[in-house]
């Protein structure tokens, strides 16, 4: 579909991501670079979160 929000998906996935929290590169692309987030770093937050959530019920 020709929309709007089509194009602006189409440029927005041209652009280069980076892990907003390693810096590791996630997609090769057009600079300004955005931000995303790494397997490995949403493992993380993902384990943090667990962490809050088990602190809060003890
Ligand atoms: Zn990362």
């Amino acid at each position: 579909m020709n929309t709007i929000k089509g194009q602006v998906e189409l440029l927005e996935n041209k652009h280069k991501v980076e892990c907003g929290w390693c810096g590791s590169l996630l997609h090769e692309g057009a600079q300004p670079a955005s931000h995303g987030i790494c397997k490995e770093c949403l493992d993380e937050q993902l384990a943090i979160a667990k962490t809050l959530k088990k602190m809060k019920l003890l």
